[in-house]
């Protein structure tokens, strides 16, 4: 049987718990600095000690995950760490398909498959002098949204810039990625596409909060005016949501169109767990300005089962869970390589 493996940090505790309940030997990479956190938890069959989680590429550590027939779980801490050309070389079987990562940490070829998928998105812009309305000025990769920043015309865009420049927190040579912003209810809507039973799940939806675009809105208008502080998007936590039943099938149409785009362009396709990341405005249409071809952090919330997880199964059933008993049925009938690439 395979066992389950995966880097600690970002939603690991969620992960192995779901493994062991499934039964599997769990194993956990993990840095000499986190080792008094996660030994506290039991479901944690061996650690796999590191300096740094690039060791994950390392003989030794590809060794040990090779002797117990481990499948390594990506998560958002992997897709920071690691470039793509590292997490594509790493020999142990990925869960999912680690080819598609490389779609979620480049913004242009990110925006190709968003586009392939039909997904309504806010429109791109090109260069700083054509910034016309609100817009949101990112940096490549899954930065968790720090030394993001909100522009509203060209000079708004130099000033911001420059004043993180000089505050250290992006460097000078960063090319940044402009996007109109779209206003509205935050919605991050989790799906698992099995390959097994070629069939798509809708997990459920989580809002994030993010500081201090969060903080500011606490504040009145008049100190915000007088704030000079660029306010940020650093994800802090996240908290469940559930939609209105009416816009249920939307999203499912919107799940189906994002994996038959991935299957289209980056073989095998989006198997697993993903999430699209977006906003819903006043007339409940909803645009997307991302997506994560991986399990996400909110699903932390659900750990103990999610609402709609609850009307497909009869049973408590985290993201880990479902993603351990995808592996566990496909060791059972010698289809590990449906699931893993
Ligand atoms: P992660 O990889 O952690 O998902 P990221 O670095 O890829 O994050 P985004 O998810 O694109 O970044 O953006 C971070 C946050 O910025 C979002 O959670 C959202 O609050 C806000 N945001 C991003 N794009 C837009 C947009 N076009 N309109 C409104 N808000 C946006």
């Amino acid at each position: 049987m395979a066992s389950i493996a995966t880097l600690g940090s970002h939603c690991s505790l969620q992960v192995l718990k779901g493994a062991k309940d499934e039964g599997l030997k769990t194993i956990l990479v993990c840095e000499t600095k986190r080792e008094r956190l996660y030994k506290r938890f039991p479901f944690i069959d061996e650690l796999i000690m590191v300096d740094s989680f690039k060791e994950v590429l390392g003989q030794k550590c590809q060794k040990t995950l090779e002797e117990n027939n481990a499948v390594l779980i990506p998560h958002g801490t992997l897709v920071a760490q690691m470039s793509s050309e590292e997490i594509e070389s790493i020999k142990t079987p990925v869960f999912g398909n680690k080819w598609i990562l490389r779609w979620e940490s480049d913004r242009e070829m990110k925006e190709k498959l968003m586009r392939e998928a039909n997904l309504p998105m806010p429109k791109p812009v090109a260069n700083p002098k054509d910034i016309e309305r609100l817009s949101i000025v990112k940096r490549q990769g899954a930065a968790g949204g720090k030394g993001y920043f909100m522009a509203a015309n060209e000079e708004d865009y130099n000033t911001k810039r420059n004043q993180l420049v000089s505050e250290g927190i992006i460097s000078k040579e960063e090319t940044l990625y402009i996007q109109e912003y779209a206003a509205g209810v935050l919605a991050y809507l989790t799906f698992f596409y099995s390959p097994l039973k070629e069939d798509l799940e809708f997990y459920g939806v989580d809002q994030r909060h993010e500081s201090d675009i969060e903080g500011l809105g606490r504040i009145p208008a008049e100190q915000q005016i007088k704030s000079n502080k660029v306010p940020s998007f650093n994800v802090i936590g996240n908290s469940p949501l559930v939609l209105r039943e009416s816009l249920l099938d939307e999203v499912y149409k919107m799940g189906e169109s994002f994996v038959e785009a991935a299957r289209r362009i980056v073989k095998p396709g989006m198997n697993g767990p993903f999430c699209i990341e977006g906003v819903y405005d006043e007339n409940a249409k909803f645009t997307s300005f991302e997506f994560s071809a991986r399990i996400v952090a909110g699903s932390n919330i659900y750990m103990d089962g999610s609402p709609y997880y609850s009307l497909l199964y009869n049973e408590t059933m985290s993201m880990g869970k479902r993603i351990a008993r995808e592996i566990k049925t496909a060791t059972e009938t010698n289809r590990l390589d449906k699931v893993t690439t």
